[in-house]
């Protein structure tokens, strides 16, 4: 029996027990809180922290203990984790408490609704504005002890899904643990590990088929150690287990890079809503992918249920080896696509019902593993696009790690659905779609005034922001929250690179603000040579830079696009002493309509704003005192000299860009931004 002889090997602990009392107590100093629940606060960050058992909202852990209510009644309560929470960073708010009696009553019913368990659990509540408690609650409330630990743990599911996964379970496990088999979580699981658990007292854990596993104790530091104690055993088990050989395709070099396949893959699966694409690859994707049938066993399921609506019920593969140009690999990708999708629907199809009124999700894949390139992980923003891709990873690492020794066997694709459209799944993913969901805006200049105001109006309209400056003022402005990059627009070679890195961690581009700008004054017969060139050469022609490198990766994703200058009203009504400004200014203007005429058939908008007498870092307060001498006006009177006699700020700019953005049908428009001024206006 492979139990004895794990026992007598003596081999290192895979997973280090990471529990200090020293730690715990100085948790206990951090929050003012139930005894119980601070025990259960540590633990649960302790196996947070382990991505080896779960990832992104993974698991979920639970402690019984009392509770006052508003009444000052004290009931008997489950503090189980709420929905939404990430087991690394969790914090006693996070545990919503349940009145635990009516919990065990629930489960003597033959069925109800998982939506009616949602409710039920709602309503007992002690703080109603508690999160929703975990879709698991039922399961932690029916084991009759303290403090339960529920993780999906790679190494248990790395013997659970193959071939004879129970069998094999039994002989390493021995009676210490009990299997259940696999059941969709929600009240039936519930009740079936109910039934379970109360044949096999004597179990130490619980094992759940293709899904995870529970260990519990009467208090938190045993019930961790047990599930270290059977993990571990479970990874013991697969170091001394046999490979078999695999058989891997041709590792070529390839001329392909990822960066350049982002913004095809991109524009293949946009069609109904615009999606974010991030690369990644290391030593270990490429063993799985690159295995000559990876495409087989990484299209039959999940590894667990919840990784589903992460990675959808399978990854599609694609080769790309006898491609010659990325003409060849679009054609291939595209064909795969469409196969994936008609395959989905056909899945859809089968399994769904009418009265289940589902919606079907669109078909496209989550996850594109090309071989000998590495995996694209989509998503509506970006960190869903970082959270499928980690999903998805830890999915090709244990699929590959069963796939060496015997075959990947996932839950039936019937339940893998039912998985998928559960609406308590579906309710872990954002709701709310902001009108620039899955954009990607990138705006030069982006440090100044009129960049930072015009960043948080994209990124409150949901867009993904990038920012790009010369400035050295990347940490300070890091809190806000954006993705800044030092760049110097005027130099093409710079800016193509950059703009590689932005395909690779986004998958493209859809929205430019070239706004990079630079004011100079003098008067023109005298002004310095230098100085013109200068000023020509970031007024102009770094848009013209920007512009251009950016429509080649708009054209290859074929999703159109959108081109925004800062030109100025300098550039129709030009003012005394700032030719120097206005001359290369007027040129964008034209720059500007000439990308709209040019680049209009295949959906690239060119628009620009015409701004006036907004104090920024180009026209810094000294500079509005010379230029309001110039006019011969008072410095009030010149920022509000204007029709509507109103000043104009920043925050006006960043709403022309986005108004121009959204315009759909609007191309080589200039919009002004001015408070009103006649000279200025255009015809
Ligand atoms: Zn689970």
């Amino acid at each position: 029996m492979v139990y004895v002889q794990l026992k007598n090997k003596k081999l290192k602990n895979i997973m280090r027990n990471r529990f200090t009392q020293k730690n715990l107590n100085s948790l206990k100093l951090e929050f003012k809180c139930n005894e119980d629940l601070l025990d259960r606060v540590y633990t649960s960050r302790l196996l947070g922290g382990e991505k080896e058992l779960v990832l992104h909202g993974g698991g979920n852990t639970s402690v019984k203990s009392t509770a006052k209510d508003t009444d000052g009644i004290v009931h008997n309560v489950i503090y189980v984790k709420g929905s939404g929470s990430d087991l690394e960073t969790i914090t006693p708010k996070d545990f919503p408490a349940v009145k635990l009696d009516p919990l065990i009553y629930l489960l003597k019913k033959k069925f109800i609704s998982d939506e009616e368990m949602v409710s039920f659990q709602r309503k007992n509540l002690i703080d109603l504005s508690s999160p929703n408690p975990s879709v698991e609650t039922l399961v932690h409330a029916c084991i009759n002890k303290k403090f339960i630990d529920h993780t999906h743990s790679n190494a248990i599911l790395e013997i659970t899904n193959r071939r004879n996964g129970i069998a094999l379970c039994k002989s390493i496990f021995g009676n210490d643990v009990c299997i259940i088999p696999y059941v969709m979580p929600g009240f039936l699981l519930a009740k079936k590990v109910n039934q379970l658990y109360k044949k096999h007292p004597e179990a130490k854990a619980l094992i759940l088929y293709k899904h995870g596993i529970f260990t519990y104790a009467d208090d938190a530091k045993s019930s961790y150690e047990l599930m270290l104690k059977y993990v571990n055993t479970a990874e013991r088990f697969l170091k001394l287990e046999k490979k078999i050989r695999v058989k891997s395709i041709k590792t070529k070099k390839l001329l392909f890079k990822p960066e350049k396949i982002s913004p095809l893959i991109r524009g293949l699966v946009s069609t109904n809503k615009k999606y974010i694409i991030n690369f990644r690859v290391n030593k270990k994707i490429l063993e799985t992918i690159n295995q000559v049938n990876s495409n087989l066993f990484l299209s039959r399921g999940v590894v667990t249920p919840d990784h589903v609506i992460r990675i959808k019920p399978k990854i599609l593969v694609v080769n790309i080896d006898d491609c010659k140009t990325y003409d060849d690999i679009k054609k291939i990708i595209k064909s795969k696509v469409s196969l994936y999708k008609k395959n989905y629907i056909a899945y859809f199809k089968k399994y769904n019902k009418p009265e289940y009124k589902n919606k079907m999700l669109d078909p496209c894949p989550n996850i594109l593993a090309i071989q000998n390139i590495g995996v694209f992980s989509l998503g509506e923003t970006y960190i869903n696009s970082i959270i499928n891709g980690d999903v998805a990873e830890l999915a090709i690492k244990t699929i590959g790690n069963i796939e060496k020794k015997t075959d990947f066997q996932s839950i039936p694709m019937k339940e893998i659905f039912n998985v998928e459209y559960w609406s308590l799944e579906q309710a872990k993913l954002s709701k709310n779609k902001l009108p620039l969901q899955g954009n990607i805006t990138l705006i030069t200049g982006g440090l100044g005034t009129i960049g930072l105001a015009t960043a948080k109006k994209f990124k409150s309209m949901g867009s993904e922001v990038i920012l790009v400056d010369i400035k050295d003022e990347i940490q300070s402005n890091k809190k806000e929250g954006f993705d800044i990059y030092k760049c110097d627009v005027t130099n093409r070679n710079t800016f193509h690179n950059l703009l590689l890195k932005i395909c690779k961690k986004y998958g493209g581009i859809d929205t430019i603000i070239s706004n990079a700008g630079l004011a100079i004054q003098g008067d023109i017969a005298n002004l310095d040579d230098n100085l013109f060139t200068k000023s020509f050469n970031i007024n102009l022609f770094a848009h013209q830079i920007v512009a251009s490198e950016s429509v080649k990766v708009m054209k290859e994703q074929n999703l159109g696009g959108c081109l925004l200058f800062n030109i100025s009203k300098q550039a129709v009504n030009p003012g005394p002493n700032f030719g120097g400004y206005g001359i290369p200014k007027s040129a964008l203007m034209s720059l500007c309509k000439q990308y709209a005429l040019e680049y209009g058939s295949i959906g690239i908008r060119s628009n620009g704003v015409n701004a006036d007498r907004i104090e920024s870092g180009i026209l810094t307060k000294k500079m509005i005192s010379s230029r309001a001498k110039a006019r011969r006006k008072t410095i009030k009177d010149y920022l509000s000299g204007n029709l509507l006699k109103l000043q104009v700020n920043a925050e006006d700019v960043a709403d022309s860009f986005y108004n121009l953005s959204i315009s759909k049908k609007t191309t080589a428009a200039i919009l002004t931004v001015d408070g009103g001024n006649i000279e200025a206006s255009l015809r």
